[in-house]
């Protein structure tokens, strides 16, 4: 038996079940190249615990909301389960589920001693006042509570949560304890015992395995960035530091383009003031689908999972892909894309900076104590540029595309754990 991706009729598909196809699908073919057995097969495709909560959430006018939250550990073979908590209006159990496989992959490959976790709400957070997300995030935490912990299960921010969220999971996770527990999150402030370059790196991962797969001076390379979020936007900008011409970004309202480059750190105030990149002065409006199709020498998909397809693939032009979302190439759209000779650094490299330095503010919060930037940054490339050149030599060795090559080493790691444990009873 292979590992199976379920049967679904392609109009009542979600992107959720399209996110968990996906992951499916990479699996099944790294097991393969693995020769993995059946059982092992089956458990790698199946996370080990699901819990699905309902979140009611007094709204400001009195009136009561029921949302739908999702706590998803994967494997948690090599360790405490870990990753990020999303609010969005489709998030749903197969998303989430597939974002808690990729974690395990990523963490495994990266080799940090992690199993892989999400979590999720199915809420639009713009819409709610501070006050609201601030008592929705208190209570899906305490509706999670007997999964999360600093030895079982670590949350992160991910889209729609941020510090602030963090702070608030801290809080929320202390205050049952009866004691503070930093280590129960990472990505906090740090005040509460955040990591100095936490917040800007998974963008600085993008940057660092942009760069290694540039294998050049980026001086004039030209980048377009799809999402100008957490991710997007840092690493635009640290493209940018580093010569890039940063020509086009876009955001869920509308995407801007200027050839000559953006001046990017005047376009993330611009996003402070206004909100979104829509109507920036300095630059024309583009339609969202022409930003991926731009004749650029990179492309960074930074947005959500299934953005490029099928339908789209064959349009774009960037000669290669940096993954800074999890998820946003369909196998589809992958196939289309070797075949056109694009280099794809896959999510569970490109944006592992994230989890990496994840990892490195939980170490100094179970150790009280803290680092400098500087060596959170050494630390942070080592380890970037460690698992970018491994995945290059399995690569070149096995015949394989670097995300076939990712898949290989990190779902090979997590297999030799379960062999090396055995099963309990
Ligand atoms: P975010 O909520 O901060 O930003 C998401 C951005 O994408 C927003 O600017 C939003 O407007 C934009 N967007 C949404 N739909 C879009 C569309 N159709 N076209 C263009 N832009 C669109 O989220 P984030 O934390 O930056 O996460 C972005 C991606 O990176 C996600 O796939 C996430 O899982 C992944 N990721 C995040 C981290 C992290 O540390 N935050 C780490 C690893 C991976």
């Amino acid at each position: 038996m292979s590992v199976m991706v379920p049967s679904r009729t392609p109009a009542l598909i979600t992107p959720g079940q399209q996110a968990l196809d996906s992951a499916l699908h990479q699996l099944g073919q790294a097991a393969e190249e693995l020769g993995l057995d059946d059982g092992l097969r089956t458990m790698l495709a199946t996370p080990r615990r699901s819990l699905t909560v309902s979140v009611p959430v007094r709204r400001e006018d009195g009136s009561l909301d029921v949302v739908q939250g999702f706590r998803v550990q994967h494997n948690v073979s090599r360790g405490p389960a870990k990753g990020g908590i999303r609010f969005h209006p489709s998030t749903d159990i197969h998303e989430v589920t597939a974002l808690a496989m990729w974690m395990t992959w990523k963490c495994a490959l990266v080799g940090i001693p992690y199993g892989g976790a999400k979590g999720g709400v199915s809420v639009d957070p713009t819409v709610l006042s501070t006050r609201e997300l601030e008592r929705l995030t208190r209570r899906y935490v305490n509706e999670i509570l007997p999964l999360i912990g600093p030895e079982k299960d670590i949350p992160a921010p991910d889209v729609g949560t941020d510090e602030q969220t963090m702070a608030w999971i801290m809080d929320t996770y202390s205050v049952n304890a009866g004691y503070s527990v930093p280590g129960v999150v990472t990505g906090k402030p740090m005040t509460l015992g955040g990591s100095l370059g936490r917040t800007g790196a998974t963008s600085r991962g993008v940057q660092i395995a942009t760069l290694t797969a540039l294998g050049r001076s980026p001086e004039g390379v030209t980048v377009a960035v799809q999402g100008f979020g957490k991710v997007g936007a840092l690493a635009a900008q640290y493209l940018a530091d580093a010569g890039a011409r940063v020509v086009a970004v876009s955001d869920v309202s509308g995407a801007v383009h200027n050839s000559s480059g953006l001046d990017v750190a005047d376009l993330r105030a611009w996003v402070t003031e206004t909100g979104s990149v829509a109507s920036y002065r300095h630059a024309d409006a583009l339609a969202h689908d022409e930003l991926l199709e731009l004749d650029v020498d990179v492309l960074v998909p930074a947005a959500l999972e299934g953005a490029i397809t099928a339908s789209n693939a064959p349009r774009v032009r960037a000669r290669l892909i940096v993954e800074g979302a999890n998820g946003p190439t369909t196998p589809e759209a992958d196939e289309i894309l070797a075949a056109q000779g694009t280099t794809i650094v896959p999510d569970i490299l490109a944006n592992a900076g994230g989890v990496i330095v994840s990892y490195l503010e939980w170490v100094q919060n179970m150790q009280a104590y803290s680092w400098s930037a500087s060596e959170v940054e050494v630390r942070l490339r080592d380890l970037m540029e460690g698992a970018f050149s491994e995945v290059k030599s399995v690569a070149a060795a096995r015949g394989l595309t670097l995300r076939q090559a990712a898949h290989v080493i990190g779902v090979g790691r997590v297999a030799e754990a379960h062999q090396m444990r055995g099963l309990y009873p």
